[in-house]
């Protein structure tokens, strides 16, 4: 079965003292809670080593939010896969519609991100969604196909087993507007489809899609009920323990 998962992505927010304190936080509310999910932290590159170091990754993983789309050299200012790999983070947020937009990720470098990620053992969080002129044209369908079928759909079956997928309506992330609950299962039922005609009902059924775009704790619980909804990819409610963990207790 899959697994569900609560994800944080931190963004370009807090400083290393700040980001440490966060990540304890979370721990100690993991370590006096019974959680029905995985939880993951998605921090900046420099908190990485200290922040896996730190905490148990066995009660809370941590994620990088990026890596190159090369192994290694003279790449100023990158870091690879396999560099996040070392600090003891497991996980890595791709395709975030940030990336796409403001750094003009394309399809083939995303899929390069991919295939780098899980040849140094990390999970790829693979982002897709639409931004709000898509869905007003009722092309979310096609949108998040294209990006399925552009950076992950050439993976083996194998390798396509091993990532998580986020659907995450650009124009929910950080909006404060959310999908309905409805919305959110119809196109995540629709990415099940999708990856069911590509690689079986097996594969499709134990894959996680996490939902993400204004999650909050008052929200978490009515999205979270969706038969495949597996959970969220969370932003600003990720930088207070508090909110991040009344989003986990939602399952
Ligand atoms: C995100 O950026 O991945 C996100 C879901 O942000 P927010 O929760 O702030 O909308």
């Amino acid at each position: 079965m899959r697994k569900n998962i609560v994800a944080g992505n931190w963004k370009m927010n807090k400083n290393l003292a700040e980001g440490l304190e966060l990540a304890k936080a979370v721990e100690q509310s993991l370590q006096n809670t019974k959680v029905n999910c995985e939880v993951i932290i998605g921090t900046p590159f420099i908190h990485l080593a200290t922040v896996a170091q730190t905490i148990d990754t066995s009660v809370l993983k941590v994620s990088a939010q990026n890596c190159a789309d090369k192994v290694s050299g003279a790449y100023t200012g990158e870091v690879s896969a396999a560099m996040v790999a070392s600090t003891g983070a497991s996980h890595v947020i791709l395709g975030h519609s940030e990336r796409r937009a403001y750094y003009h990720e394309t399809y083939d470098i995303l899929k390069e991100k991919v295939l780098l990620a899980l040849e140094n053992n990390l999970t790829p969080i693979f982002c897709i969604g639409e931004v709000k002129e898509e869905r007003e044209a009722n092309k979310q369908n096609e949108v998040v196909k294209a990006q399925l079928e552009g950076s992950v759909f050439n993976l083996s079956a194998e390798d396509f087993s091993k990532i998580v997928l986020a659907y995450e309506p650009v124009w929910a992330i950080g909006t404060g507007l959310t999908a309905t609950p409805q919305q959110a299962q119809e196109i995540h039922a629709y990415i099940r489809s999708l990856i069911a005609e590509k690689y079986g009902n097996e594969i499709a059924e134990n894959t996680t899609i996490l939902y993400g775009g204004s999650c909050k704790p008052s929200n978490a619980k009515e999205l979270f009920a969706n038969p495949d909804v597996d959970g969220g990819l969370i932003g600003g409610a990720a930088l207070k323990a508090e909110d991040f963990m009344g989003i986990v207790t939602a399952f």
